[in-house]
């Protein structure tokens, strides 16, 4: 068993050059885009001669409510899809690359862990390559062209006061999030408040990983709406000609990018939008390509399935047409725990009655995604201090509720550890068992489609909204947005919108706080309870031990 960190390990990985791995899924060299010897992308030439062929099985990772320091999702999908290529499967695995502001704040990379990583884990976790870095250039592009739109004359009549497109930048600085912009005389522009949030809130990040095509992105990016003239008239992307030069400058951000886990099988790493203001899962079209050259492709929904599966049901997969053929919920012990009651500091004792308590958090996950019409594996992610008897617990509880629970090892023995779980995956996806149908259909009102997934996935017993939001969703669907699907913003650490409420609550109600419209991403965000889209550091942030050694590698970060 290692007690090796994250990044001891990833630095010992045998790595393949990068063109090895592709062949892996048929690709020759011409097909790719190396960056360096460990990533590439996936050229979009080569995406759009495979589009005939057929798709392999979806699969989705996801997890129970979480404690905070994650349950091991990324880990799992890439634990499985190690133990599928480790069964002889031909399988890959689809993530979303990390923001690079939080990695300076607190430690904790996006690469997985143990022995079930994604390498090169420095270079996904920092630049990688360039993605985010070319949607913070779109994005602020964007602001400029408003703001120098306003400054020659404003001839669309654009209210000052009402640009509701920010800026964003990738990093955590919450003395941007509140500015005043085009201070010191008429030189400058207009003074007007605004602020920054950061990349991944950015509506251009939910589009690029919503995008079928670039002919598809530059349509989204075109019906964002960036403010508002006096009488209220949206004013859109498309109205201020940025549109296409916002594509130019995210072509090649929109190919997926191709790099390895330690077991040398392929992984694609592409988009990383907000899993609250957005839908919190790598790029469609990173999907979609890992569909057309594996037979299997595991991927992963943030936060808890109350959430992440939710979002990646109803909002990707049905922008997507893309069926899940089972998902894979993740569960610890240790989270079924803090779900029973027990207090952070007190995880490490055995205390199965504390287990038993936490089972119907999963429990209910279970019945909400076998609503959806897909079968349920639970994945019971080890811990070196889980008990046998903690574990039978579980695995107890998930049978008397017609599922059944697996248990992996992935973190201490890679795909050794996730045979078992990958051989009963693959048996379920092949049995084709599975008849996905997303919660609500597109035509159902905006309110009903809230309430839905309030009621049927959080079990509350009201929604409430005071008349203006209510007026607001009604003005959005004559003005033709009623048929878009709903991305609900709420708490991840329960069911209802109170992050201490853990378990499995009942009787609680959802109150919204505001709804705003991504017209371009084509989803309404629901807002219920305090949302950050622009981070700060804490008081002793990790980048105060940040640094290079002798050797030039990165130390501190992780
Ligand atoms: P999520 O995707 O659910 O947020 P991650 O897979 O990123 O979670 O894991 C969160 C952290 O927990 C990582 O630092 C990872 O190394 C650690 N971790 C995951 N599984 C285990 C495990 N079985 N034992 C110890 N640490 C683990
Ligand atoms: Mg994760």
């Amino acid at each position: 068993m290692s007690h090796k960190s994250d990044i001891e390990i990833a630095r010992e990985a045998k790595k393949r050059p990068i063109q090895e791995i592709a062949e892996k899924l048929d690709m020759t060299f011409d097909d790719i885009i190396p960056y360096g010897h460990d990533k590439a992308k996936v050229s979009q030439d080569f995406i759009n001669s495979v589009q005939d062929r057929k798709d392999g099985k979806l699969i989705l990772v996801t997890a129970i409510n979480p404690t905070p320091a994650g349950e091991g999702k990324t880990t799992t999908t890439v634990g499985l899809g190690d133990g599928l290529n480790a069964i002889g499967k031909k399988a890959a695995i689809c993530i979303r690359e990390a923001s690079l502001g939080p990695n300076f704040g607190m430690k904790g990379g996006a690469a997985g862990g143990g022995y079930a990583q994604v390498v090169p884990m420095e270079d996904m976790n920092l630049h990688f390559t360039g993605d985010f870095h070319a949607i913070t250039s779109a994005h602020n592009l964007l602001s400029a062209m408003i703001d120098n739109h306003i400054y020659w004359g404003n001839e669309l009549a654009i209210d000052e006061r009402r640009v509701s497109w920010r800026r964003v930048v990738d990093l955590n600085d919450r003395a941007l999030r509140d500015v005043v912009t085009s201070l010191g005389g008429v030189a400058n522009g207009f003074p007007r408040q605004t602020g920054f949030d950061i990349t991944v809130a950015s509506e251009v990040m939910a589009i690029l990983c919503l995008s079928k095509d670039l002919a598809d992105l530059q349509e989204r990016l075109g019906d964002i709406i960036v403010a508002y003239t006096r009488e209220r008239k949206a004013i859109t992307c498309r109205d201020i000609g940025a549109d296409g030069a916002m594509t130019v400058l995210l072509k090649d951000a929109m190919q997926p990018n191709l790099v390895q886990t330690l077991e040398n099988n392929p992984a694609f790493v592409h988009g990383g939008p907000f899993a609250n203001i957005a839908h919190g899962c790598n790029s469609l079209i990173a999907t979609k390509t890992a569909l057309k050259l594996a037979d299997y492709v595991v991927t992963e929904a943030g936060f808890g399935a109350d959430l992440g599966a939710e979002k990646f049901m109803n909002i990707k997969c049905r922008k997507g047409g893309l069926a899940p053929s089972v998902v894979v919920c993740v569960a610890t012990i240790r989270a079924m725990k803090m779900n029973g009651g027990v207090a952070k500091a007190d995880l490490g004792a055995e205390n199965v009655d504390a287990v038993k308590a936490g089972c119907p958090n999963l429990g209910r996950h279970i019945e909400n995604l076998k609503s959806f019409g897909v079968p349920v594996v639970v994945a019971i992610n080890h811990f070196v201090t889980d008990t046998d008897a903690e574990v039978q617990a579980v695995k107890d509880y998930v049978e008397g509720h017609g599922s059944e629970a697996i248990l992996c090892k992935h973190w201490a023995n890679g795909s050794a550890g996730t045979k078992d779980l990958a051989t009963r995956v693959a048996e379920i996806a092949d049995a084709d068992m599975g008849s996905f149908g997303p919660l609500y259909n597109d035509e159902m009102p905006l309110f009903e489609k809230i309430e839905t997934v309030a009621k049927r996935i959080y079990r509350a017993d009201e929604v409430l909204a005071d008349k203006k939001i209510r007026d607001q969703l009604k003005a959005w669907e004559e003005a033709g947005y009623g048929d878009l699907p709903v991305c609900m913003a709420k708490t991840q650490y329960s069911f209802s919108t109170d992050p201490n409420l853990r378990g499995a609550p009942t009787g609680h109600s959802v109150p919204i706080r505001e709804v705003r419209l991504s017209a371009g991403a084509g989803f309404v965000v629901v807002i219920c309870g305090e949302i950050m889209t622009m981070p700060g550091l804490p008081s002793k942030p990790a980048a105060l031990t940040i640094g290079l050694d002798e050797a030039g590698d990165v130390q501190g970060l992780f």
